[in-house]
């Protein structure tokens, strides 16, 4: 078997992570992160390394004969600092505070996911130092704009072609296999009733009593469903207003509900709008005067790799070489550009350094020996899928 763990520079790799989270790169603005990342590319050996208008990076491995395109897939971009205090410093720090032994790597992006990008990117170099790829090709993908919108770095890289036979996203994993995450559905819910003076409620019907019934429903008689691997669907309710108005006197008419409902892949747009109007319909049944609405808002897919997919089996393969076991499967409680892979036909797997609970944190970090162990397997699955042996 290939040495995967000392085909990695641990030093250098830790020292290019703190160098991505000194380097601050909120969405949109990761024009100086993109040429660090093509920098250390470039001076680590890839065969190609290119960038495009929305600081996309992208480098490649090409190996002598033909094979499988497999593609590693990050982003590049972090959430806002909020009350971080020194966000970018880098430092290297005592991680017990965090729960970790050994050392952290300290900063806003640490763990989501500069630590991961780094991993991913020093994985082409030590696959360089052993031969790989032998056959087929890398494609370490480094995108933009994550953070504020719907997959448009990944989405830009896609639309000019980019594809392959195998992803994977280096997004918090605490160094487990995860499958994928629940999807996101946020719809705009409205009671409609009739103006009246304040004074005289009667007169009219008033919106926000009508919305009271449908916030009891949602807690009491919508049914969720479960997945044996994303867990529980949930529903809630973010943002809540009235009209026409707080401060004059007038029974409101129209009551707005933002509502959060978590999905499976299983279910579409379609199905999940029939629910509502089935919890609607129901209270209509008991209140001829109920009337109400819904409107779409926002959907983000779910992902869902399928553990027989052979990219999850490779990457269990890799983790065992790595670190002694396969271990169990997992998934994001948030979403991933892997979504958009797998949207894409590219069947996409989970694997990364640090915490997915201390992403967007104040407390955000990644465990430098976590991005060492996740760059050797990277490492190992590069060899597995694009190794002299493999017969996939
Ligand atoms: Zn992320």
């Amino acid at each position: 078997m290939p040495d995967f763990i000392n085909a990695v520079d641990p030093d250098r790799l830790t020292q290019f992570t703190r160098r991505l989270i000194q380097t601050p790169s909120l969405s949109r603005e990761e024009q100086a992160v993109s040429r660090v990342i093509q920098d250390e590319m470039r001076s680590l050996g890839y065969d190609e390394v290119y960038t495009d208008e929305l600081y996309n990076v992208v480098g490649v491995l090409r190996g002598g004969e033909p094979g499988p395109r497999l593609l590693f897939n990050g982003h590049i971009d972090h959430a806002g600092v909020g009350e971080m205090p020194d966000a970018f410093s880098g430092a290297i720090i005592d991680g017990a505070p965090y729960g970790y032994d050994g050392e952290v790597i300290y900063g806003r992006g640490a763990c989501d996911m500069k630590g991961g990008v780094a991993a991913m990117v020093h994985a082409g170099a030590a696959a360089r130092r052993l031969g790989l790829p032998q056959r087929g090709e890398v494609l370490v993908t480094c995108v933009s704009r994550e953070e504020i919108a719907q997959g448009e770095g990944i989405g830009h890289l896609l639309k000019n072609g980019v594809t392959a036979d195998f992803a994977v996203s280096g997004e918090a994993t605490g160094l487990k296999v995860y499958l994928g995450h629940r999807g996101k559905f946020e719809m705009r819910l409205t009671t409609q009733g009739r103006t009246s003076h304040g004074g005289y409620p009667q007169g009219g019907v008033n919106a926000i009593f009508k919305m009271n019934r449908v916030l009891d429903a949602l807690q009491k008689d919508y049914p969720l469903p479960s997945h044996p691997v994303l867990g529980p669907a949930t529903v809630t309710a973010l943002d809540i207003n009235a009209s026409p108005g707080a401060l004059s006197p007038i029974v409101p008419d129209r009551c707005n509900l933002i509502v959060d409902r978590r999905f499976f892949p299983e279910e579409t747009q379609e199905d999940l709008l029939a629910g509502f109007e089935e919890l609607l319909a129901g209270i209509k049944a008991q209140d001829p005067e109920f009337k109400a609405s819904l409107e779409p808002l926002k959907w983000f897919p779910a992902m869902f790799t399928e553990p027989t997919e052979p990219v999850v089996q490779a990457m269990s393969r890799a983790r065992e070489a790595v670190m002694g076991q396969a271990g169990d499967f997992g998934n994001w409680y948030f979403g991933v550009d892997g979504t958009f892979l797998n949207q894409a036909g590219i069947p996409c797997v989970g694997f990364g350094p640090g915490n997915e609970f201390l992403a967007h944190t104040p407390r955000d970090v990644v465990p430098v020996d976590q991005v060492i162990t996740a760059c050797q397997v990277y490492t190992a699955l590069i060899a597995d899928l694009c190794g002299p042996n493999s017969e996939k």
